[in-house]
């Protein structure tokens, strides 16, 4: 590890409390590629595809970007090695083969400009993989300044565990990704954060303001309190990039849940469709209530042809009694909500109602965690804050 490996440290502890059940059944289930989907499909609205039906392509090759002028760049690439199926306005679909991942060997480069790791990141299509799927590159380029990254590996949401085992099997990658981090913004501290947390306690600005004890201002980003945060795999993408030269082209996502024959996590290519993951995860359907991509708190209704994108942690196939469980239930007027929030907001009628008070929440979750009902408050706040945003 270089020099700046030895300001990295990890934070391991575990914060029990009250909260959703975690149910991380798979947590001991060891990452493994998942059947080669022949198809993949890239969803490019906003973005110019860079190649025509019929073309071939190679695994890595660019196939859409941003036009140069757009605010925030995005790079799409493919995941496998074949054609160009289909192609509009909308969609990019590629039938082929996926190439076998070369055994990862990790490497660190012995220098490197800071604006370089940005640049590396932007052409490489790296993204929140997390969730958030913001461009990486604009975190690590230099507008404000940083003085500690965090990566982020508590992974709150009930049932997924990718991130987990990322960093128990890929440990040396998430330490590079976060030490180039650190150096792209001149950072001096970098933490990675595997803490157990009940849902929502990985959410960033309660993570922050848990860790570190500073506040986001409520209009905010980390950066405006000397803060990046990163995901686990989003830093270990950052490590495949510039030291391996590798585009975003797979992730590892969870499978779970009742309906789940063969659950556990797979590296998954970019692309591939949901419905590839249920015939080879063996869902069974007929036990299945929901199927959402992500957790079962934040996650979406997928269909089979949903793909999975670079922000997927998971793919659930949950039973009638799972979701009931895991998924919001209608607000009962309990008044916990409003009792828990620091700032004493009556959050359960500012998320249904907009209203300018809406502004003074901080999305620290306290509401959310003591909702009896599994109400995604803070999801909501957060809608209701950027109508009242527009408002002005
Ligand atoms: S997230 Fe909930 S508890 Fe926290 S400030 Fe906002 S309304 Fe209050
Ligand atoms: S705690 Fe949940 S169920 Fe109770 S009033 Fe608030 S939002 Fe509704």
């Amino acid at each position: 590890m270089s020099p700046f490996g030895r300001l990295l440290s990890t934070a391991r502890e575990a914060l029990y409390g009250r909260g959703i059940p975690r149910l991380k059944s798979t947590g001991d289930a060891p990452i493994i590629p998942i059947e080669p989907p022949q198809r993949v499909r890239f969803p490019i609205g906003g973005l110019v595809a860079v190649v025509a039906p019929g073309q071939t392509v190679e695994a890595g090759a660019l196939i859409a970007r941003t036009p140069e002028a757009s605010r925030f760049q995005r790079r799409i690439h493919a995941s496998l090695s074949g054609t160009v199926t289909a192609l509009d306005a909308g969609e990019i679909v590629l039938e082929g083969e996926v190439p076998e991942r070369p055994p990862v060997t990790h490497s660190e480069p012995d220098w490197i400009l800071p604006e370089a790791i940005a640049d590396t990141a932007r052409e490489a299509g790296l993204i929140g993989m997390g969730g958030g799927m913001f461009p990486t590159y604009v975190k690590l380029s230099r507008v404000a300044p940083i003085d500690i990254v965090l990566v982020n590996g508590c992974e709150s949401e009930p049932y997924l565990t990718c991130d987990q085992r990322v960093l128990e099997e890929h440990r040396d990658e998430v330490d590079c990704g976060t030490v180039l981090a650190m150096h792209a913004v001149e950072a001096g501290r970098g933490l990675i954060i595997d803490r157990e947390t009940y849902y929502p306690g990985g959410y960033e600005r309660l993570l922050i303001s848990d860790v570190l004890g500073r506040v986001v201002p409520p209009r905010g980003l980390p950066r405006d309190v000397g803060v990046l945060v990163m995901n686990v795999q989003s830093a270990r993408a950052l490590h495949d990039a510039v030291c391996l030269g590798r585009p975003l082209i797979d992730r590892v996502v969870t499978v779970a849940g009742g309906g789940v024959g063969r659950p556990g996590n797979y590296r998954v290519p970019i692309g591939t469709e949901v419905g590839h993951l249920l015939e080879v995860c063996r869902v069974d359907l007929s036990k299945t209530a929901a199927i959402l991509t992500g957790g079962p708190m934040m996650g979406e209704s997928a269909s089979p042809e949903t793909p999975v994108t670079g922000g997927t942690g998971g793919l659930l196939a949950l039973t009638a009694a799972e979701r009931s469980q895991s998924l919001p239930q209608p607000c009962i007027r309990c008044g916990h909500c409003m009792e828990a929030c620091p700032f004493d907001l009556p959050a359960a009628y500012l998320a249904e109602s907009p209203h300018k008070a809406v502004l003074g929440c901080v999305e620290c979750g306290a509401c959310q965690f003591n909702c009896p009902a599994r109400i995604p408050l803070v999801s909501r706040l957060r809608k209701a804050k950027a109508v009242v945003t527009a408002w002005d």
